[in-house]
């Protein structure tokens, strides 16, 4: 190899590697390289070009430019608008960067130049240069992109290292192996690398082409079939026989004049029919139009069941079906009664709420059987999308109608009884609010023409009974609330329980199990034993799995002891259902000081809430601990002024706030604790606490306080007064508002508490302190 040095300015180049022979242009941007360039042409018009490492580089200093590139002349220039220039440069010889003379205004580098040698040619390399045209051959003819007449030229060239860069410059390859082959400078090293890289692209090409003939078989099928299918039809039409398509479309049509629909139904569905048969069923047109009027069908336009109206028989089912539930049962009477005289079946929508498995869904069931009307449930929890409620529309790809459609599918008539559970845990995203759909579903102004996206038709809603269950008020969306009638079902005490067991719950297992009523039975302390130890709740849903629980492992012990019959006892309750789980707070057996027993409501139900006070010598510190909520918090602060203010009356030491720290804590951590209304039960803690008077053990209390001592309602005045009676609590303070709250509790509990009402916290105190 020849070699012979020279200075020469250098424009780097992003992207592209030139080889020696390669005529090629390109464009020049950068200032530096054009100057780079001027220079050039002032100087015998030759220039060094080098790739960069990375075309990103904006500024390249020496590191980032490959140390080998070509030396080129430039045989044309063409300023562009802008400011950038187009070159037209040949590719002369490799050369390789020694160092940089200067770097500004342009580059400008020492480089040598590297001749290939022609030195006699060996049979090893002539061997290469055989394979190497076969290879390329090959490349060329599977590319396609290379002209044929590319490999006469190439047969001309005599040295093996120009036929190496001659056809590197015409591959299409990445920059580094381009770069790789510009670096071999040994021809013999330079013909073997070339050959490994057109034996791997050659592999590759195949394998595509392979690909390729394959997505075109598949695309002849597809064709092939159409073409068959034509000409069946055109030898059906021929013998005079139906083809399919034909007799798809005559039962579809039977169909729709069978169906009774409402005129603009018909319409509709006629003229989908129409498009079906143009679109040719096999399309994925054909398909979509199918779907929708399958949906269309299955519709129940016009089909209605025969409402009873009997209000006697109506009672009946409702009694039998469910204990207790006075006020809905009363409700559907009403309703009912109302329907038989005005024939109108206009009203607000009924909603049940109450905690989870109190019968909300089973009694709307029932009332679905009293009116013999079609029963439809549908869950509206998570549901947050206005398109579930009202569909999708038709030219989404898988589109369905919305749940409410969908449940009128189910129902099979158009005035069944349709369940909306869960109300209040929708809620709504950026796609839309569901609410706002429901509300056009609820409101029987409008719901005679309810629009799914998907039908695209009106759907008469008007005689569907819709009825709603939630389990909070507080979630429910105001414009909704306001059209429904709110109905609470409130928890059940121990003896309601008992007696849905029972009476309900033994009887459905048992039948279940389809085992005669006297075979299995279960004593009465058992039922109690199951519901005050194993289970914890407002409702019954816990107690009824327990009680199938304990009715399958009797089973399994008859058979496996061969029993005939079984009675079930509190001690086989134990055996069967392990250790007990609950257990109730049980009221203080003795008067103490600053302990006081409040009254807490949770989503499970009622439960004692005790609370304790400790007072210390210290600084004026008010400590709360016990996992307390922030309107808990606040009430007791609000408590702690109150006392503040009214010390002297209670016989505390007016100043007691500078010397005494003032803790308030609220023992089992477990069960989340907030809401105002332990007010009372804090600040009777504290007062006792103060002035060292004790509190009576017998007294729960519950009430909000203000700042002035009045003493507000509260919620869930039922359920706390059952956990008090549970707990074996004889006197309850109440707020005198709460008094109307009273008649909701059960005789047989009411009379075992003394109630005290206070409108004050004056007389929460009288009442709850010892000697006051
Ligand atoms: P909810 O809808 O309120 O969560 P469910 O309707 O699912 O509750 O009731 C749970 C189970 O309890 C059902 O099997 C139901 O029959 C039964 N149940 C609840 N309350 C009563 C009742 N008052 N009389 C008879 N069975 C009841």
């Amino acid at each position: 190899m020849e070699k012979n040095s020279k200075v020469l300015p250098l424009i780097p180049l992003r992207g592209i590697i030139i080889f020696p022979y390669m005529v090629m242009h390109f464009d020049v941007g950068r200032e530096k390289s054009i100057l780079a360039l001027e220079e050039a042409m002032l100087n015998g018009q030759e220039i060094f070009l080098a790739a960069q490492k990375e075309a990103k580089v904006e500024e390249p200093d020496e590191s980032d430019i490959f140390t080998t590139g070509t030396i080129c002349n430039i045989k044309q220039i063409l300023k562009l608008p802008g400011d950038t220039v187009r070159v037209l440069v040949e590719g002369e010889t490799r050369a390789k960067l020694k160092k940089i003379v200067d770097n500004e205004p342009f580059f400008k580098v020492e480089i040598e130049a590297l001749k290939d040698e022609d030195g006699s040619k060996d049979s090893e390399t002539e061997a290469l240069v055989r394979s190497v045209r076969k290879a390329f051959d090959e490349y060329v003819k599977l590319s396609g992109s290379i002209p044929t007449e590319t490999l006469l030229t190439l047969d001309d060239i005599e040295s093996p290292g120009r036929l190496c860069d001659v056809i590197s410059s015409y591959l299409i390859l990445k920059q580094d192996k381009k770069q790789e082959l510009l670096e071999a400078y040994n021809i013999f090293n330079r013909l073997e690398q070339l050959l490994v890289i057109l034996k791997n692209e050659v592999d590759i090409l195949k394998v595509e082409r392979k690909i390729g003939i394959k997505v075109k078989n598949k695309i002849d099928k597809v064709q092939k079939e159409y073409y068959l299918r034509e000409q069946l039809k055109a030898i059906q039409e021929e013998l005079g026989e139906e083809d399919e398509d034909k007799k798809e479309i005559n039962r579809y049509k039977n169909k729709i004049n069978k169906a009774k629909l409402p005129k603009p139904v018909k319409e509709k569905a006629l003229y989908e029919l129409d498009r079906l048969r143009n679109s040719g069923s096999y399309s994925a047109e054909g398909g979509v139009i199918r779907t929708y009027l399958d949906w269309i069908l299955e519709l129940p336009w016009n089909v209605q069941t025969e409402d009873n109206i009997d209000v006697r028989v109506a009672r009946e089912v409702l009694e039998k079906e469910h204990y207790g539930l006075e006020d809905v049962k009363n409700r559907i009477i009403e309703y009912l009664a109302v329907k038989k005289m005005s024939n109108s079946l206009k009203g607000p929508i009924l909603c049940l709420v109450g905690p989870p498995g109190v019968g909300k869904t089973s009694i709307a069931k029932s009332i679905a059987h009293a009116l013999n009307r079609n029963f439809v449930r549908m869950s509206l929890g998570g549901v947050r999308d206005e398109a579930e409620i009202r569909g999708h529309r038709k030219t989404y790809v898988g589109a369905i109608p919305g749940r409410i459609i969908y449940g009128m599918k189910q129902a099979k008539s158009k005035n069944p009884l349709f369940l909306l559970d869960e109300i209040d845990k929708m809620s709504n995203d950026f796609r839309g609010d569901p609410k706002d759909a429901l509300l056009e579903v609820l409101d029987s102004e409008q719901n005679n023409t309810f629009r799914d996206h998907y039908l695209e038709l009106d759907f008469d809603l008007s005689n569907v009974l819709f009825i709603t269950t939630a389990n909070t008020l507080h979630t429910i969306p105001r414009p909704l609330m306001d059209r429904m009638e709110i109905i609470e079902v409130s928890g059940y005490t121990g003896e309601e329980k008992f007696n849905i067991a029972k009476k309900h719950l033994i009887p459905k297992k048992l039948e279940e199990h389809n085992i005669e009523s006297n075979v299995i039975t279960i004593s009465d302390s058992a039922i109690y034993c199951i519901i005050d130890n194993y289970t914890r709740e407002s409702g019954v849903r816990s107690l009824e799995r327990e009680i199938s629980a304990v009715i399958r492992k009797a089973i399994a012990e008859m058979v496996e002891k061969d029993k005939k019959k079984i009675r079930i006892t509190v001690n086989q309750i134990k055996k069967y259902l392990g250790p007990t789980i609950f257990t109730y707070d049980k009221a203080n057996e003795i008067d103490q000081i600053g302990v006081v027993t409040g009254m807490a409501w949770t989503g499970y139900g009622g439960d004692t809430l005790p609370v304790e006070v400790s007072v210390m010598q210290g600084t004026g510190k008010l400590e709360l601990t016990g996992k307390l909520g922030d309107v808990m918090k606040e009430s007791a602060r609000t408590g702690y002024s109150y006392i503040r203010a009214n010390a002297e009356k209670y016989g505390i030491k007016p100043n007691f706030y500078k010397e005494k720290d003032v803790h308030i804590h609220v023992p089992e951590g477990a069960v989340p604790k907030d809401g105002p209304s332990a007010g009372v039960t804090m600040i009777t803690a504290m007062v006792s606490a103060l002035n060292l008077t004790k509190v009576k053990h017998n007294v729960a209390m519950t009430g909000e306080v203000t700042l002035t001592g009045r003493v507000l309602p509260i919620g869930g005045l039922k359920e706390k007064t059952l956990a008090a009676y549970r707990a074996g609590i004889n006197t309850v303070i109440i707020p005198k508002d709460n008094e109307k709250d009273l008649l909701k509790i059960p005789k047989s509990i009411k009379n075992k508490l003394n109630f005290i009402l206070a409108e004050n916290i004056d007389e929460v105190l009288k009442n709850a302190l010892v000697g006051k």
